[in-house]
């Protein structure tokens, strides 16, 4: 994974966010205050325009230059905590010139380990880390398995969908949808379809 590769991940997962705006922008409609697409938008945007004067840079220096820029311009809870997986994975990279499968997952974990912390919330609280903290597991032990990279995409895909859907039956513990509380129920997440389109974005451009 070099920082072609991250820039490339970046172009996709734009094309993919914007081709679901009908869906993630009425998750936060129905949940939240409607804007979660539009920070999204924002994100990849500023990812995309930020893109040229990436090149070049070790895999941390662009993450962490992308975690900066993330982190002054995407609004709503959603910016801070997507940018501390940026800044994250940054720091978790550096020194590593072409970082390899291994490191990659590694760094992954940190960053979802980063909006944990961030966010003071971990699995089942119905946001992003329902899709993130499985994939970030299934990255860990497929790994550890010797997966190749096409069965490991596959996996991925699969988690993040079931993780994302899983939140549907959730009452909100964490961000505007707990004030909701059980009429929360039977509405997934935005954050965490946000994630699963990114997720299957970059798996697809890898397959
Ligand atoms: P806002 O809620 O401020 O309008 P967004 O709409 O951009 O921000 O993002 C909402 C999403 O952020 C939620 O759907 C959820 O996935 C995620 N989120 C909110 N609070 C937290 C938290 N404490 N930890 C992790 N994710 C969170
Ligand atoms: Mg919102
Ligand atoms: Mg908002």
């Amino acid at each position: 994974m070099n920082t072609q590769d991250i820039l490339q991940s970046i172009a996709a997962v734009q094309v993919s966010i914007l081709r679901h705006e009908p869906d993630i922008e009425a998750l936060d409609r129905a949940i939240g205050d409607g804007d979660h697409f539009i920070n999204v938008r924002r994100g990849c945007e500023v990812m995309a325009e930020l893109s040229p004067s990436l090149q070049g840079l070790t895999p941390a220096d662009a993450l962490n230059r992308i975690g900066m820029k993330l982190l002054s311009t995407i609004g709503g809870a959603s910016g801070p905590l997507i940018s501390s997986f940026f800044l994250s994975m940054a720091a978790t990279l550096k020194g590593a010139a072409e970082p390899d499968r291994r490191q990659f997952a590694a760094a992954f974990v940190a960053g979802v380990d980063a909006i944990k912390s961030r966010g003071k919330a971990d699995l089942g609280e119905k946001t992003m880390l329902d899709t993130l903290i499985p994939v970030a597991r299934l990255l860990v032990r497929l790994n550890e398995e010797g997966a190749s990279l096409a069965d490991l995409c596959v996996a991925a895909k699969q988690e993040a969908t079931q993780g994302m859907l899983a939140t549907r039956d959730m009452v909100a513990t964490k961000g505007r949808a707990h004030f909701l509380g059980e009429r929360a129920i039977g509405h997934i997440d935005p954050g965490s379809k946000s994630c699963e389109v990114a997720i299957h974005a970059v798996c697809d451009l890898m397959t």
